[in-house]
């Protein structure tokens, strides 16, 4: 048995600030359980499905929203995006904690869920890239997305980015190991907060 409830770390930030690769490298680490979410975005070069993401098609995922499979889901970059309950609550009455990568408007309803043991996990970050023209210049490094596409990113990370302060953490991103430093100590010091003690 655990001697503490799981903490749900949720991370938003926009594409290229760098948030994925944090969650990822951490439970890569086994700090923490990564929640696979469902899109209905077809994968890119080198996704793989059930690891990356849950790739579904629109009919198998509006089914699944019928069915209340999702904690939270959002049309982001016009696709959609969820979060399957199955991915966060089992972990969290265990005692494991969980990362999620989740947009804007994810975090938003997580935020605004009635579910108790949810409020009590929930820890919020915003990962923000440190300037307009390094943000631009990670997304077109990154060599997955079209022109297009990038413009679209990029208009949406302007967006995304004006809703920081309704987080309770945030990181200004530097380097890969300065960022993962700050991230790993946020989800340190939360393991220590006396009301996720069990005993
Ligand atoms: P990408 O297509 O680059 O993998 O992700 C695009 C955006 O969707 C990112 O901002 C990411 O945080 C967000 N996202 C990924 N999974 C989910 C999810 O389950 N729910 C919500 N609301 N957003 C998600």
């Amino acid at each position: 048995m655990s001697a503490r409830t799981g903490i749900l770390l949720l991370v938003s930030g926009p594409s290229g600030s760098g948030k994925t690769t944090l969650c990822r490298r951490l439970a890569d680490e086994k700090e923490a359980h990564y929640s696979i979410s469902c899109t209905t975005r077809p994968p890119r070069e080198g996704e793989v499905h059930g690891v990356d993401y849950h790739f579904l098609d629109r009919k198998d995922f509006q089914q699944r929203i019928d069915a209340g499979d999702f904690l939270e889901h959002a049309e982001v970059h016009q696709n959609h995006y969820g979060t399957l309950r199955s991915e966060v609550l089992d972990f969290l009455a265990k005692g494991i904690d969980v990362v999620m990568d989740i947009d804007v408007q994810g975090a938003e309803q997580v935020r605004h869920c009635s579910n108790v043991d949810i409020q009590a996990a929930l820890v919020d970050l915003f990962v923000m890239p440190p300037s307009e023209q390094e943000l631009k210049a990670r997304l077109v490094g990154r060599g997955t997305d079209q022109d297009n596409i990038i413009a679209l990113r990029m208009e949406n990370a302007l967006e995304e980015m004006t809703h920081w302060t309704e987080y309770t953490y945030r990181i200004v991103s530097a380097t890969r190991e300065e960022d993962y430093r700050k991230f790993k100590a946020l989800l340190v010091a939360e393991r220590l907060k006396i009301s996720r003690l069990t005993k």
